[in-house]
């Protein structure tokens, strides 16, 4: 398989156009407050759990609006419904029944069935679709590894609704301390509708602490396995109130900056770091408000632990018109600065990477700080509040990473105390946050004042032409992509082409923005354009309207076309084979329109800019 892509083009192409900090991007940076951002991470931490709707998660609502307030910001919490759960998390059972009888220590996962199960074990590992090959798991109640991909939403849904199975049992991550690791596996993204109501938890589904989990797996090494496993809790719609503000600028359009407030067990580093971290955000822009040509929107996500991204899926739902017709960047702000995490990273979409990287590069360098490189390729993870893919926003994230030297110390995604008790104050550094807080304000504040938006379209034909080579090979000749790939090509033209006008743009609008507005508006439109139209295609599998479900391992770049591997291990006189095709040849035509809409818009653009 072919996976490199021409990253290093852009990279050069930013060191020669590369920024440097202006005086007042320097004067913003200054007043980034390392004392504040720890005040307000040390209220989050002490009001503990503080899940949607509870007491301790209505405190935090109105903390989170009396500082806005105080700021000067007009702040709202509007209430809306939003699909939850209650777990009773510590009235679950997880009971040996056969070789031996012994009750093991565990919680009720959210949002499972409440029901009782009882069957033979069977281990899955990580618990993907693939980790099934060979296992027969209908009736049967299955053991998998929570530090092992894929993420536990679709552990459950993989278990539940695909494989029969009739319990889930999910093993806490390793640490020094028996952790148990709370969360959901609910896996219909945001709040159900009539059609995938029925596949929110199907099952009971408990998890244990690892040293259980060992235990379990050494008496199935040994034969036969028989266990119960009885979980439950109330779900269903609740009114909750979310937290928004909006921090104005000139023009209608806006970067979305949002944190999850409702959290579990201790809470610290998920998620009273983000939430802190937003807070000194809005704090930060109001103060320079005056300079800013974009608004900041800001949000405190509800239902995001129990509902799995109500909030920020309402939200999308609620506001589409505006966040369709403005958004320009969203950031999510979870977990920025565990402890031992020392390294600037950043991470995002192609048409937003190279400006990420020589943005946060920059500091790092000004700081004699490391700073780590993103991945080669993206691949955008169906997890984390990342509800705008459909609606195609450019998702970025901006972070404190920990070296290699420090993943034990860590332990699995999250750390090993995640979701737990001991996710408490020491989990979090004063100094990781006051470094992710300036690197995010800096790339906030560019992205707030640029005139022109720092996107590069060629990237995000690169990244289209990759997938669609990847696509190629898979598909053996069954289906030809080949016109997607001309199409893409002559995307990626017309893409270069933008780039190097709106590159030029730029470059004038140092000198003066002034005259240039309608040149600006020209380019900053298309660029926009070309994600909303690309970016369902090429991120998702449910479109603009709908989401993904949570974790789902099935989302690859251009989902729509991930049949093709599967078309090219059929019998071509199959049924299935030319029902499969009809489809495919559809997505096919999906993806061309969107193609050839976003290179019309590239010349259109192109043409608009003068020089
Ligand atoms: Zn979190």
């Amino acid at each position: 398989m072919q996976n490199s892509i021409p990253w290093d083009n852009h990279r050069a192409y930013y060191a020669v156009r590369g920024m440097v900090l202006t005086g007042f991007e320097k004067e913003v940076l200054e007043e980034v407050s390392k004392e504040r951002c720890w005040e307000h991470v040390k209220w989050f931490a002490g009001e503990g759990e503080k899940l949607s709707g509870t007491p301790a998660n209505e405190r935090s609502v109105d903390y989170i609006l009396d500082t806005l307030r105080g700021l000067g910001v007009a702040a709202e919490a509007p209430r809306f419904q939003a699909w939850l759960g209650f777990p009773r998390i510590h009235d679950a059972e997880v009971k040996v029944l056969e070789p031996e009888e012994r009750a093991l220590e565990c919680i009720t996962l959210a949002q499972c069935a409440s029901a009782s199960a009882e069957g033979g074990l069977v281990y899955v590992g990580g618990g993907g679709l693939k980790d099934y090959e060979g296992v027969n798991a209908r009736n049967m109640i299955v053991l998998a590894d929570f530090s092992k991909p894929p993420a536990r939403p679709w552990k459950n849904y993989v278990a539940g609704v695909l494989k029969g199975a009739a319990g889930l049992i999910v093993i806490s991550h390793a640490g020094p301390m028996r952790a148990l690791n709370r969360g959901t596996v609910k896996s219909v993204w945001g709040n159900p509708i009539p059609e995938n109501l029925g596949d929110v938890g199907r099952i009971p589904a408990a998890g244990v602490t690892r040293e259980g989990g060992e235990y379990l797996r050494r008496l199935l090494e040994a034969g036969p396995v028989r266990v119960r496993v009885s979980a439950g809790g109330l779900r269903g719609f609740y009114g909750v109130r979310q937290p928004m503000a909006r921090v104005e600028g000139r023009e209608p359009a806006f970067v979305l900056l949002g944190s999850h407030m409702d959290a579990w067990a201790s809470a610290a580093s998920c998620n009273a770091l983000g939430c802190a971290s937003t807070l000194e955000a809005a704090r930060l822009m109001t103060r320079f408000r005056p300079k800013l040509s974009r608004g900041l929107q800001l949000l405190w996500f509800q239902g995001h632990e129990t509902g799995i991204m109500s909030g920020s899926t309402w939200y999308l739902d609620t506001y589409w018109d505006d966040v369709n017709a403005n958004c320009v960047a969203y950031l999510n702000n979870d977990t920025t600065s565990m402890i031992h995490s020392t390294v600037y990273s950043v991470d995002g979409d192609p048409a937003l990477r190279g400006f990420l990287v020589s943005t946060v590069k920059e500091l790092a360098e000004e700081e004699g700080a490391s700073f780590r490189e993103p991945r080669p390729m993206y691949v955008p993870s169906k997890t984390g509040d990342q509800s705008f893919l459909g609606v195609g926003v450019p998702s970025v994230r901006v972070q404190m990473g920990h070296p290699p030297e420090a993943d034990k110390l860590i332990g699995g995604g999250g750390g090993w105390w995640y979701h737990s008790e001991y996710d408490t104050l020491d989990k979090c550094d004063p100094e990781a946050m006051y470094m992710a807080e300036k690197a995010q304000t800096l790339v906030l504040l560019r992205l707030l004042t640029l005139p022109v938006l720092p996107y590069r379209v060629e990237a995000v034909a690169d990244w289209t032409l990759w997938a669609l080579g990847e696509l190629d090979e898979a598909a053996k000749e069954t289906l030809s992509l080949e016109s997607l790939r001309e199409k893409a090509e002559v995307f990626k033209e017309r893409a270069a082409a933008l780039d190097e006008a709106t590159g030029d743009l730029a470059e004038r609008c140092k000198k003066s923005a002034k005259g240039h507005e309608e040149e600006v508006e020209a380019a900053n439109g298309c660029m926009v354009r070309v994600s909303r139209v690309l970016n369902p295609v090429n991120y998702t599998l449910r479109g603009r309207y709908d989401q993904d479900y949570y974790g789902a391992e099935y989302v690859q770049p251009i989902p729509a076309l991930k049949g093709v591997a599967d078309l090219a291990a059929l019998n071509p006189d199959a049924e299935e084979y030319k029902a499969l095709r009809t489809r495919l040849v559809r997505a096919r035509n999906m993806a061309s329109d969107a193609l050839g809409e976003a290179a019309w818009l590239c010349e259109y653009a192109a043409e608009k800019i003068g020089g």
